[in-house]
């Protein structure tokens, strides 16, 4: 059966849930072998097993863990010279896209970034995208070379598989270009008990609407209700009301959780660009013409923060 590399995103041997919705997909294409880069593999390897992976093949050298990007193209290459795989797949974050995009250059490959699916075909993986603020679906496939694709997270619900992987320790030569860049230092950002925004199965995110940094206890209220991360709109951000690392659409955090729930945001084309693959689209907002209502799954016309309480409490109600 053909081989599939997916590259592992992991914080210190522990596997991020995007990795584990990776490994079920490509299980439909074929089996899949895991690519671990740096320390911690011995904690992560059951896990890989247990979501599928036949073989976890760990590269442990300082430069995986000390220089960004580059040494993980180094992996992927020369690893796709040595086992021919028939497609490689990787997280959508930047980084992954970073480095499919050199992979696919080295290796003369096809690439595809933002598939929200990959399901088998005839002439190999074939993906869905969705495209300018999700009004068109395109479906694609590569037609030379490796496959090399980029899943957004929340594309697949992880399912278990269990195999015993075997675990292959791989020597990579690393070129100039994987000494580029060098790690300074790494500071985990403090979020609480919240899910990370792009793990997260459900997003809450609040906009100009919710007028003031304050208001966003609101956001965040009903964000802990539903045990959801918080999101915000550039305004929001440009405002000063939530940090920029919480920023959804263009040039923020792309997310496409199960479900988003977005209150007192327009809905600017930049903004639908960061969410617009979520599975359910709800929006909270006092304009019946906001072009959010577009996008949106359900609706509700009015202010924010006389809805807002109303749902925390019925949720509330529901779950005593
Ligand atoms: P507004 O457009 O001002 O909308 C506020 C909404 O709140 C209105 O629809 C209003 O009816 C509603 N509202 C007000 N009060 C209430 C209330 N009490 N209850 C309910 N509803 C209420 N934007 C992003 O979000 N993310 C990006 O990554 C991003 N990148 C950009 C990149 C570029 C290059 C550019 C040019 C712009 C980018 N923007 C981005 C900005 C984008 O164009 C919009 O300006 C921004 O998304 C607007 O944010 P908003 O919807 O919160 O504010």
């Amino acid at each position: 059966m053909a081989e599939i590399l997916v590259l592992v995103d992991h914080v210190d041997g522990a596997v991020r849930k995007p990795t584990l919705e990776l490994l079920t997909l490509a299980r439909r294409l074929g089996e899949p072998s895991a690519v671990f880069l740096g320390p911690g593999a011995d904690s992560a390897t059951e896990v890989l097993g247990r979501y599928g992976a036949r073989k976890v093949y760990v590269v442990d050298a300082p430069e995986v863990d000390e220089y960004l990007v580059t040494p993980a193209v180094d992996t992927l290459t020369q690893l796709a010279e040595r086992t021919g795989p028939a497609a490689i797949l990787l997280p959508s974050g930047p980084d992954g896209k970073e480095i499919a995009a050199r992979v696919a250059l080295r290796l003369g490959s096809g690439l595809i970034t933002d598939a929200v699916d990959v399901t088998a075909g005839p002439d190999g993986p074939v993906t869905e995208q969705s495209a300018f603020a999700a009004t068109y679906q395109v479906t694609a496939h590569v037609t030379q070379g490796v496959p090399v694709i980029t899943v957004k997270p929340n594309a697949a619900a992880p399912e278990t598989a269990p195999a015993e992987p075997v675990v292959e320790k791989q020597d990579i030569t690393f070129g100039p270009a994987s000494h580029a860049v060098r790690v300074l230092s790494r500071t985990p950002r403090e979020r609480g008990d919240r899910p990370e925004l792009t793990e997260a199965d459900i997003v809450v995110s609040g906009g100009r609407g919710v007028n003031g940094a304050e208001n966003f206890a609101l956001i965040e209220r009903v964000a802990d209700a539903l045990g959801a991360a918080v999101g915000a709109s550039r305004a929001a951000v440009d405002a000063g009301w939530y940090p920029h690392s919480h920023q959804v659409g263009q040039t923020g955090t792309q997310v496409s959780p199960q479900l988003y729930l977005a209150a007192g945001i327009s809905g600017a084309i930049q903004h639908r660009a960061g969410m617009q693959t979520s599975k359910t689209i709800v929006a909270v907002n006092k304009d019946a013409d906001a072009p959010i209502f577009e996008l949106a799954d359900h609706g509700v016309v009015g202010d924010l923060f006389a809805v807002l309480p109303q749902l925390v409490d019925e949720i509330e109600r529901r779950r005593s």
